[in-house]
């Protein structure tokens, strides 16, 4: 079976078995706060499991594009080395919410592996949780009895411990036992040698874990204890790639359809053969990078085409530093030297077009991104490279190279420590691993205790029905309090507040969220809290307040309250302005720029809309005004919004909106429309009710992102009117300045042509005077034993001036010993030249001479052996510091 086939087989079992098949989420988890990747298929179901949201079928597959290299679940280190673990993979999974549990997973598992798949079911080993008395988890003997029954004995079952056999998705949230299928894929003479049994979750690359099934079952509270949950769930995750390698009867993934044309290519590009030592536990380096780049390459890939490009800091700094990983090993093991990531794209593209479509369909962008990033590494590998040299040469007496150093070349240049440790060996050199560890640990430390946030249980006032946002409506609503909690954050505390129903947009999709007050009428009075903002946490509206006095309450008081939620009127006006005048500008800068622009970010808050988008050369004056002349056009159109709620996702497909890529959509989308043949999009937000009220639409910034990436940033409403009302105040005082000149250009333009011309008549009268300097100079020529000698002092306008000064005269002697000195802008500078045969002959060095010289003056200076200056303090010297170069001759 080819991959393709493997996959597809996975979802018609399903899918036959009445589960919904949906899309993969983007690899990026935009709209959860605790997970930066998805690394898990069931990640993306997360509020189906807390119940805050209803899952459209209650019973769902999929396969889903997971990463691991950050977090609770980080592979990186091994990914290369080993055969088995990748950075980015697909996980396939069958999920069950409510419905069917333990017995009718495992067999259904049991079902495809051997019945669909046919792999071996001698070769089959699966694991139950052993149990745990801290936690009070019993041992699974449910799981027990089925896979005994399904087995036929207990002869193949494993008892795992906490470590394996218990599925936690983070610190707090779902949790339960779980069930994993590990599958011996060894020769069989290796097989009678050990039995498998023996190796299963011992790091055997031939008998690996492929499939787990979880029993979510609790839920972990904060402060570490576990409660039942109501509705027991099914979770699943089956690795894609191990099972390919399993079915095709490979040894190692990569020896699957999956990595095959990239590492094909690979051996093109480099000349290099994979495998020739055997991919089996090979040491081959060339091997390892061949196989870091053939994953990190998907890694990448998929990253920027779900929308997360390469940056400094957060989930992009993350996959920079996945890319440079797979740079380094590539330059160091493969010999490429330039980039070479970027032409894996097309081969990526091309065999994931009928899966992942979005990656054919931004290829040439994907391509440019890590071509730049690539470029700009090559660059810092070198530098860094040449920063190792300045170590090896200087005195360094330990060969060994400090922690700080490893810790710069690692931050700074993007060095990895091992190539720092190489490099080093060549040299015979070592690296201090334990300080490079103590910097890291020092920095770790510096950013977890940015990070750190410590939220307390949250207090249920009132029982969640149906959390309501009511915003699209209404700026105020009367509503009950769900609960709250208290969060520590860096810079003090505050209070996370749940409502039944509010009017607070919660930030998403770029726009801001509102601020506002609440007001809480209780049984024992009212007081009022003040809201800093909106964020959404697992589905729901989360109020953020730095203060308030719930716990001068009781629960009773509070949970008879009765909460007037009222969002900040003007602010959000201004917010609507933005978001709407960016729809109108998404489509004013297609029509201007053409059909390849593509949002790749946008931000609206009350001040201003920033646009990132694809696009790849500057946009121009000219463009931009055109832009703004179509957006002002359509505000004074004063077109009427047309909002669409709740419409099946296909059918605002068939309307004409376009789906933005690294967004997940719901079955029921809102469609935002301004004139159906203008603009019409896919949105959350909040928006004008019609077009007049924006006012005015005026550009301020265009520039670049990153490569292939523009940014703009407008203003709107008052904010536009503010901002001409200041530039006309600027220039209203330039007229003033100008005497009243009602053309400040030709003004301005005289002024500055008035100044050149100036400037070069200033020039000109002080070349005719060192002209005449130098006439007076060359007549005072002394000779002192055949050596033509000037010590002076003279007038020149700065330090060039003397430095053409001396060259000028040595061009006009023979064996010339010239000591100049001038005093500029107060301080003294000293300039000795001398003859090179003259210098050669006597042994002269001009940089010692005007050393020595200069501390008459208080000062100091250096240079060539024929020519130097220095500079002092004490002009009073000056005379005795040209005396004093003289006298290197007398
Ligand atoms: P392992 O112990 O092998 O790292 P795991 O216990 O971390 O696996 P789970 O979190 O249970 O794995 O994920 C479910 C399945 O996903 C695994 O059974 C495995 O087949 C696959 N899987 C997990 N991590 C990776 C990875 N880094 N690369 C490829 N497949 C993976
Ligand atoms: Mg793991």
């Amino acid at each position: 079976m080819t991959s393709h086939e493997i996959r597809k087989a996975f979802l018609d079992f399903f899918s036959s078995r009445e589960h919904l098949v949906v899309p993969s989420a983007p690899l990026v988890a935009k709209n959860d706060p605790t997970l930066m990747f998805y690394n898990s298929g069931m990640a993306q179901f997360k509020d189906y499991f807390l119940g805050n949201a209803t899952p459209p079928s209650k019973r769902i597959t999929d396969t889903q594009k997971c990463l691991r290299v950050n977090g609770k679940h980080n592979d990186l280190e091994e990914v290369g080395f080993d055969t088995y673990h990748h950075t980015m993979f697909e996980m396939l999974g069958n999920w069950s919410f409510g419905d069917y549990f333990k017995e009718q997973s495992l067999n259904w598992s049991w079902e495809l592996l051997t019945e669909v798949y046919k792999l071996p079911k001698d070769r089959i080993y699966v694991s139950v949780f052993e149990g745990n008395e801290a936690d009070g988890v019993p041992f699974d003997q449910e799981a027990f009895d089925i896979w005994k029954k399904i087995l036929g004995s207990d002869e193949r079952i494993i008892y795992g411990d906490k470590k394996d056999n218990f599925w936690e998705m983070g610190d707090v949230g779902p949790c339960g036992p779980c069930s994993e299928i590990h599958i011996d894929l060894r020769e069989q003479s290796e097989v009678d040698k050990i039995p498998g049994k023996e190796l299963v979750n011992a790091d055997h690359p031939q008998v690996v874990e492929i499939w787990n099934n979880v029993f979510m079952q609790f839920e972990r509270k904060a402060d570490g204890s576990l409660i039942a949950l109501e509705n027991k769930c099914i979770d699943t995750g089956m690795g894609f790639e191990r099972l390919c390698m399993a079915i095709q009867g490979k040894q190692s993934n990569y020896d699957t359809d999956l990595f095959q044309n990239t590492i094909q290519v690979l051996e093109e590009m480099s000349g290099l053969k994979y495998g020739v030592n055997g991919t089996l536990n090979s040491d081959s380096y060339s091997d390892v990078a061949m196989r870091v780049v053939a994953d990190h390459i998907r890694a990448v890939a998929f990253a920027i085409s779900d929308g997360q490009l390469p940056s400094n800091t957060g989930a992009g700094y993350v996959i920079r530093r996945i890319l440079r990983r797979a740079i380094r090993y590539g330059y160091s093991y493969l010999n490429f030297k330039e980039p070479f990531m970027c032409q894996l794209v097309p081969v990526l593209a091309k065999q994931f077009e009928d899966v992942f479509p979005e990656l054919k369909s931004q290829e040439e962008f994907v391509k440019k991104v890590i071509e730049e990033e690539e470029k700009s590494f090559l660059k810092t590998l070198e530098q860094g490279l040449k920063r190792l040299e300045t170590i090896f040469e200087g005195d360094n007496t330990k060969k060994v190279i400090d922690g700080k150093t490893v810790f710069e070349l690692s931050d700074t240049f993007g060095f990895p420590v091992d190539l720092t440790a190489l490099i080093a060996k060549e040299k015979g050199f070592d690296i201090d691993e334990a300080g490079f560890k103590t910097e890291l640990e020092k920095q770790k430390a510096r950013s977890r205790k940015d990070a750190t946030k410590e939220a307390a249980d949250w207090i249920t006032v009132n029982e969640l029905d149906n959390p309501q946002y009511v915003g699209y409506d209404n700026e105020e609503a009367i509503s009950g309090l769900v609960q709250y909690r208290k969060v520590k954050t860096k810079k003090g505390s505050e209070y996370q507040i749940i409502l039944e129903k509010t009017p607070f947009y919660a930030e998403m999709g770029g726009q801001v969220g509102d601020t506002g007050e609440l007001t809480l009428k209780t049984p024992k009075g009212s007081f009022t809290v003040a809201i800093s903002d909106c964020q959404l946490e697992a589905g729901l509206h989360v109020h953020i307040a730095k203060k308030a006095p719930f716990d001068d309450y009781s629960l009773e008081d509070l949970k008879a309250a009765e909460v007037t939620a009222k969002i900040d009127s003007d602010r959000h006006s201004n917010i609507k302005k933005n978001h709407t005048a960016t729809h109108l500008m998404l489509s004013a800068l297609k029509q201007v720029l053409g059909d390849h622009i593509v949002q790749r970010g946008s931000y609206q808050n009350d001040e201003l809309t920033r646009f990132d988008f694809s696009h790849f050369s500057k946009v121009t004056d000219e463009e931009l005004k055109q832009v703004e002349d179509i957006v002002n056009q359509k505000i004074r159109e004063n077109i009427t919004l047309d909002e669409r709620r709740n419409v099946p996702i296909d059918e605002a497909m068939k309307l004409g909106a376009t789906a933005t890529f690294g967004e997940k959509y719901g079955d029921f989308v809102r469609v935002i429309i301004f004139d159906p043949k203008y603009s019409l999009e896919l949105c959350g937000g909040s928006h004008v009710s019609s077009t007049g009220q924006i006012g005015l639409f005026k550009f301020t910034t265009e520039g670049s992102v990153s490569a292939g990436v523009r940014r703009v940033e407008a203003i709107t409403g008052i904010k536009a009117l503010e901002k001409m009302r200041e530039q006309e105040t600027a220039l209203n005082a330039l007229k003033e300045l100008l005497k009243g000149s009602t053309d400040v250009v030709t003004s301005v333009k005289t002024l500055l042509d008035e100044k050149s011309a100036l400037q070069k008549k200033v020039e000109g009268l002080e070349n005719e005077k060192l002209q005449g300097v130098k006439a007076t100079l060359l007549q005072k020529v002394e000779t002192i034993d055949g050596i033509q000698v000037i010590a002076a002092k003279v007038s020149v306008p700065n330090a060039d001036g003397l430095k053409q000064l001396a060259y000028d005269l040595k061009a006009k002697m023979e064996n010339s010993y010239i000591a100049l000195g001038a005093e500029i802008n107060g301080k003294p500078l000293l300039a000795v030249i001398i003859d090179e045969a003259l210098m050669k002959a006597k042994d002269l060095h001009a940089g010692k001479i005007v050393k020595e010289a200069a501390k008459e003056m208080r000062g100091g200076g250096g240079g060539q052996p024929h020519f130097a200056t220095a500079g002092g303090s004490d002009v009073g010297g000056l005379d005795k510091a040209i005396a004093k170069a003289k006298s290197f001759i007398q």
